[in-house]
């Protein structure tokens, strides 16, 4: 019987297992992999402490980090894909993998994360990291001076236009809809800057271009015409899929499918189950915020274990 069993290895799930294994809670950490999604990332300019650093090296820095600390406290379980998180009656939790394996615990912290949901039209797959991206905050940047789009009219999508203005030369919103979904002084604030142009009711249909992105093609919705936006950068906000489905029989999620949780401590609405980061319904997703709703979720934990 653990104390804690934590499901992810992203920011979040290695943050909240460096603080157990710090305070010798007998920890199962199961996870796919050691890093969560900006594993992929080439460049992670806003990880404090690094000026820059590559989402595979960070990897290995939280590797490390729990290697050195975990001793015989935290036990590691990796490569192993949750299926299942459920209460006992005696009010412990057991958690199922995909392999067979059970592991039970008095408490449950769930830092499973999201996945983006992708562009799924010819050439986004091939120009992924090659012009097309999913996080402005990581490579927005790199467009500086540069036409840009942004696919996706909710909030997301006029907050990342709004962040690309302040280096892009231009940026367009292509959104499928004739209403948008996002708040509408967001709107509006975007809609005033003079190299914000807006596209409403179309629909990408191709990514072009020959080593890079040079080109957006979309379909008007309302003409049938179709028609190409010369650009250099495409932002995909086209929304997350949380993983939760693993929890969704026990705790409340929102409309998105996200684990409802107290911002001041992380708890759910199911007494001795937690949950941080991306899978959450936390309203900003990054790894530093991940990583320190980890660690307020682990402090949080740690009090009611000890209470217990
Ligand atoms: C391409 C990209 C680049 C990014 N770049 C940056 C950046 O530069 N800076 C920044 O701050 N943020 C960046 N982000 C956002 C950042 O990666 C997330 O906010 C952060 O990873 C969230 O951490 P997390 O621990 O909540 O979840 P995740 O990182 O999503 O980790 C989830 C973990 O849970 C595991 N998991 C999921 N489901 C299961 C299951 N059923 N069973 C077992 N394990 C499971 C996964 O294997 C993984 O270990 C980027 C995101 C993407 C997609």
């Amino acid at each position: 019987m653990h104390d804690l069993v934590i499901i992810g290895g992203g920011p979040a799930g290695v943050a909240a297992g460096v603080y157990a294994a710090r305070k010798r809670l007998r920890t199962v950490l199961i996870a796919e992999e050691i890093g969560g999604q900006s594993i992929v990332s080439e460049n992670i300019e806003n990880w404090i402490g690094r000026t820059r650093i590559a989402g595979t090296d960070l990897a290995k820095l939280f590797r490390t980090h729990l290697d050195a600390v975990k001793s015989d406290v935290v036990e590691l379980a990796l490569g192993e894909h949750v299926t299942s998180l459920v209460k006992n009656k005696d009010g412990t939790f057991t958690v199922k993998t995909r392999t067979g394996k059970e592991f039970t615990a008095k408490s449950a912290l769930v830092t499973s994360g999201a996945g983006r949901r992708k562009l799924d039209v010819p050439g986004a797959e091939k120009f992924e990291n090659k012009g097309v991206t999913y996080c402005a905050s990581c490579d927005g940047p790199l467009f500086s001076g540069m036409d840009v789009a942004v696919v996706g009219g909710g909030n997301a999508g006029f907050e990342t236009a709004l962040q690309l203005l302040a280096y892009a030369k231009s940026v367009t919103l292509i959104h499928r809809h004739k209403e948008f979904k996002a708040d509408p002084i967001t709107v509006e604030k975007a809609s005033a800057h003079p190299n914000m142009h807006i596209i409403t009711h179309a629909e990408p249909i191709e990514v072009t271009g020959e080593q890079f992105v040079s080109g957006l093609k979309y379909i008007e919705k309302d003409s049938g015409k179709v028609q190409e936006l010369a650009i250099s950068g495409i932002f995909v906000e086209a929304g997350v899929i949380p993983n939760t489905e693993f929890a969704e029989e026990l705790v409340d999620l929102d409309t998105l499918k996200r684990v409802k949780i107290d911002t001041s401590n992380q708890r759910t609405n199911v007494e001795g189950v937690w949950a941080a980061g991306d899978c959450t319904n936390e309203l900003y997703h990054q790894n530093n915020i991940a990583a320190g709703d980890g660690v307020k979720a682990l402090e949080d934990i740690y009090l009611w274990i000890k209470t217990l």
